[in-house]
């Protein structure tokens, strides 16, 4: 048995085997004949390429949903780029091969691409790269896609968006591939596919073709020819998942109480419009952290308050009436946004301007963002929530940054709507004075992540001191008791959104705490719920 380690790009497991991708010329079908010149060769097969995408987009819109499909629709703006096409065409008309021009002018880009500063730009080099391979395999006269015959685990270099929409879904049992990261718009499908998958495997897969293999996407490894041990292991797991899948559908549309009859809501923790669809799939109860940095981080500058206002009111459509609680911009430390917060390192960016201080910082950022959450809120039900408030005196500016939001759109003519504001309790500061804290807003949400992380002075990204949190110590423990009593004191529910609330094991100390809320990753959805719905207790607030 041989274990290949890569990144874990889309979880859960299966037992196949392996199809390994080759890319072989059909010599006879080279196109080149008939062809007057170079630039000439190269617009017919960005031609067939656009002919191409247009397909691709309407078969993406039917397995994977508008948002995901619009990865295609970029791929045509590329074939439309100066820089890209309009320079292998500069190049063409030089006398130049086709093919070496589409080469220098991708590998121009792609080496633009990788300096960015951002992982989700840097992964875009990626579909530059497979651009620029579609279109010399068209010159080559290769056709596109990937043929299955029987169900496999698909082994390629890399996988573009579009050999992966066009897989047989019936015959997929996962990917893998060398190369890639787990932003690569691959792994994003094969996530939105539920298709196990791993990335970045970093050797080569040509030998591993029809040989039969384990994928674990939740470890990010192939085990190659597995021994009987492992296989047996292997395919108990499988049998597990695909009986707790069977015990978990039948929580679908139940409803959780804690033990004074509340009601304990079970919502998702999201990034984009894409990832609410697949929250409703898992049953959400609405949004309970809609992390709008990503909003942010896919460009050169801010969304404009149009542009934010359009997805605010669409999260809220998509959740017909539930709640939405949206984040305002976490941008900072670990979530770099370089128009925003500069290339200058700072030597602790976890402790610097991270989150509210720098909308505190660049306040038209915050008045913009809450201009569009106001206005949202007059269609959809929307809430706001500030993260990272170490001092009571940050949320009395953040107060009045929202009243002047609402002051301009009265000025304005336009319309809003009534909204709750309320702050995640991330900072150990933030929970010791969470009883001066309570009465300035509409509810707490409980930022196990970042608050694990500072009340242990210990990188959460970190896992040479990952030892400091787990178990969960005492220290936090007590931060989340000092939150939940002042809370309570004061009448504002609490919700636990970092990782820790889809731990089951927490799950009855938070309802112990008092949490009426549990926000968690879409899939986690219906295993807390039923932790919820197991859980013996008694209240302590
Ligand atoms: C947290 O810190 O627990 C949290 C939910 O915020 P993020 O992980 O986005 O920092
Ligand atoms: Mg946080």
């Amino acid at each position: 048995m041989t274990v290949i380690q890569g990144t874990p790009a889309s979880g859960g497991y299966v037992l196949g085997k392996i199809r390994t991708v080759s890319r072989t010329a059909d010599p006879g079908r080279e196109l080149r004949n008939g062809f007057i010149s170079e630039t000439e060769r190269l617009d017919h097969a960005v031609d067939k390429a656009s002919r191409e995408l247009d397909r691709l987009y309407e078969s993406a819109l039917k397995k994977v949903g508008e948002n995901s499909a619009q990865i295609f629709e970029i791929h045509k703006m590329m074939l439309e780029d100066e820089d890209f096409i309009g320079e292998a065409r500069r190049l063409t008309d030089t006398g130049m091969e086709a093919e070496n021009a589409l080469r220098s002018a991708a590998d121009n880009l792609i080496a633009a691409f990788r300096a960015m500063d951002t992982e989700y730009m840097q992964a875009r080099a990626a579909d530059v790269e497979g651009i620029a391979r579609r279109l010399c395999e068209i010159l080559e006269g290769k056709s596109g896609g990937i043929t299955l015959t029987e169900p496999s685990i698909v082994a390629a270099d890399d996988l573009t968006p579009a050999e992966t929409i066009l897989l047989d879904r019936n015959l997929v049992l996962g990917f893998v591939t060398e190369r890639g990261s787990e932003m690569s718009h691959t792994a994003i499908l094969a996530r939105m596919m539920g298709i196990p998958a791993v990335v970045g495997v970093r050797r080569s897969l040509a030998d591993c073709d029809g040989v039969t293999a384990i994928l674990d996407g939740d470890s990010g490894r192939l085990l190659v020819n597995p021994d009987e041990a492992m296989s047996g292991e292997y395919h108990q797991r499988i049998r597990k998942a695909k009986e707790e899948t069977a015990r978990l559908d039948l929580l679908r549309g139940r409803k959780s109480y804690n033990s004074a009859g509340e009601r304990v809501r079970i919502t998702a923790n999201v990034g984009d419009l894409d990832d609410i669809g697949e929250a409703v799939k898992w049953d959400c109860e609405g949004v309970g952290l809609f992390r709008t940095e990503f909003l942010f981080m896919r460009r050169s500058k801010p969304p404009t308050e149009e542009e934010q206002y359009e997805i605010y009111r669409s999260a809220a459509e998509q959740l017909n009436g539930e709640e939405c609680v949206v984040r305002t911009l976490d941008a900072g430390a670990d979530k770099r946004i370089s128009y925003l917060t500069g290339d200058a390192s700072e030597a602790n960016p976890a402790l610097g301007i991270r989150a509210v201080r720098l909308c505190l910082k660049m306040p038209e950022l915050l008045l913009t963002q809450f201009r569009a959450l106001y206005r949202a809120a007059a269609v959809g039900n929307i809430s706001a929530m500030i993260p990272m408030i170490t001092l009571p005196s940050e949320v009395e500016r953040v107060r009045e940054i929202a009243a002047e939001a609402r002051a301009s759109l009265d000025r304005d003519g336009l319309k809003w709507g009534r909204m709750k504001v309320g702050i995640m309790i991330e900072t150990p500061s933030a929970a010791i004075l969470a009883d001066l804290l309570a009465p300035m807003v509409d509810f707490f949400s409980i930022g196990t992540n970042d608050l694990i992380q500072y009340t242990v002075a210990a990188d959460r990204e970190n896992p040479d001191v990952a030892y400091l949190s787990t178990p969960l110590p005492e220290s936090v423990r007590r931060c989340i008791k000092m939150t939940c009593s002042a809370a309570r004191r004061e009448g504002i529910p609490v919700c636990v959104c970092g990782e820790l609330g889809a731990d089951a094991a927490q799950t009855r100390f938070f309802l112990e705490c008092g949490v009426t809320k549990l926000s968690v990753a879409p899939p986690k959805i219906l295993k807390v719920r039923e932790a919820v719905m197991a859980a013996k207790y008694s209240r302590m607030y």
